[in-house]
């Protein structure tokens, strides 16, 4: 039979079933919330492949349906254009809730919505777990950690988080968002996974949502100069996407709730990360400086040592592997099939 004919077999929950299906063997039903965005869509891809049915919840706020596209007619796959700020009624076994903005520039265009999708959305996804019994993974963030005073941040770290700022609708929202996960889980046994995300990168990002290295790649292929903000000592580190979805897969699979910090602890300036684009697009490229953003932290550095040693996961793409990865993609979307895109 094909995995589809076989999911046939699997028990439907009942609203109120309190077996974790989660922890079932075999193909499983699974809701990607954000997954027509650049994450969700590479995580999507790999529970396809591995032979789960999917459905994808995304108002495509950030999202793409090109980015899911290839999965339309594959009969275990679905996209549901839905605001998980409304409450959603589905029968399924896991959930990898990712739906929010994750670039400054989209979650700052409207906080109060920001806000809203991670906390009434998030509720909502846990109400939506505890009924039917499924596991429950949260896309949080190193943003928890705001303008951080230990480094490398460590999951015990609290942070530094500034509450009334224009970047809080999202640290804040992921801080709440993670003490709702804790909540449900210790209240209402939802079984629970939290990762804190550090800056990721790859093909599929939005060419312009103004995240820095896709400002830096658009920019270098393009013939304009880069972008630094403020004095480009401020670090940040960057995982390729295919890393950032072995460790979420790793973290729903096991017995861990965490939070786990996914990232690549390989640390860069902005400017050091403007040479390596340069190096890898265009040697004459050149830069600009520009006034930073408020709140910008200066540094960030995941210490990954308790996924390394409870998930078995550490990062095997450095940035000069995964750029070009991601650089080709870009190229294809700015230039078409015109000769740049071919360079
Ligand atoms: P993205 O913006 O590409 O994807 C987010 C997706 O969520 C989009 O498809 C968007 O349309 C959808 N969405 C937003 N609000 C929604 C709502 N109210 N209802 C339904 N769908 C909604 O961002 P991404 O980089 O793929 O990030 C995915 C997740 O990972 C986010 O939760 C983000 O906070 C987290 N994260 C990402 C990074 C990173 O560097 N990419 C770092 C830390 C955390
Ligand atoms: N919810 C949902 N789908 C479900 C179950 C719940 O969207 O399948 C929403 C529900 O509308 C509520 C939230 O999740 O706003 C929290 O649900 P819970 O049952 O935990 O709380 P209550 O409804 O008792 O406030
Ligand atoms: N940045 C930059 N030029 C840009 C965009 C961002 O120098 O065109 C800087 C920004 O000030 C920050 C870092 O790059 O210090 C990372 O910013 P991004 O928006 O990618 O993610 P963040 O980690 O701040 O969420």
């Amino acid at each position: 039979t094909t995995p589809y004919g076989k999911l046939q077999n699997v028990r439907i929950t009942s609203p109120g079933a309190k077996i974790p299906l989660g922890l079932k063997p075999g193909p499983k039903r699974i809701v990607v919330t954000g997954g027509a965005g650049f994450v969700g869509s590479h995580l999507v891809d790999r529970l396809i492949e591995r032979g789960d049915s999917v459905i994808v919840v995304d108002n495509l706020f950030t999202g793409r349906k090109e980015n899911v596209m290839h999965h339309f007619g594959n009969p275990r796959f679905e996209l549901i254009r839905h605001d998980v700020v409304e409450p959603l009624l589905l029968e399924v076994d896991q959930i990898y809730h990712l739906a929010c903005p994750a670039s400054p520039v989209h979650y700052k265009f409207n906080p109060v919505k920001t806000i809203k999708t991670n906390v009434v959305g998030t509720l909502n996804m846990l109400g939506l777990a505890k009924r039917v019994g499924a596991r429950f993974l949260l896309t949080s963030t190193s943003e928890v950690y705001g303008d951080p005073l230990q480094h490398p941040q460590v999951e015990t770290y609290w942070g530094n988080v500034n509450p009334i700022g224009v970047r809080s609708c999202y640290d804040e929202g992921k801080r709440t968002a993670e003490t709702l996960a804790m909540d449900y889980h210790r209240g209402a046994n939802v079984e629970v996974r939290i990762a804190r995300i550090f800056n990721t990168y790859g093909p599929r990002m939005c060419i312009d949502d103004g995240r820095v290295v896709s400002n830096f790649v658009a920019q270098a292929l393009r013939k304009e100069p880069m972008t630094v903000y403020g004095d480009g000592k401020q670090t940040r580190s960057f995982q390729y996407v295919s890393d950032l979805v072995e460790g979420l897969m790793r973290l729903m699979e096991g017995e861990h709730v965490g939070p786990f910090n996914l990232g690549n602890p390989g640390e860069f300036t902005m400017l050091e990360l403007a040479e390596v684009v340069k190096e890898v697009i265009d040697p004459t490229a050149t830069i600009e400086y520009k006034p930073n953003t408020q709140d910008d932290p200066h540094k960030r550095k995941p210490d990954i040592t308790k996924a390394k040693n409870l998930l078995g996961w550490e990062p095997k793409i450095s940035l000069r592997q995964g750029l070009p990865l991601m650089v080709s993609d870009f190229r294809k979307r700015i230039f078409g099939n015109s000769k740049q895109a071919l360079r």
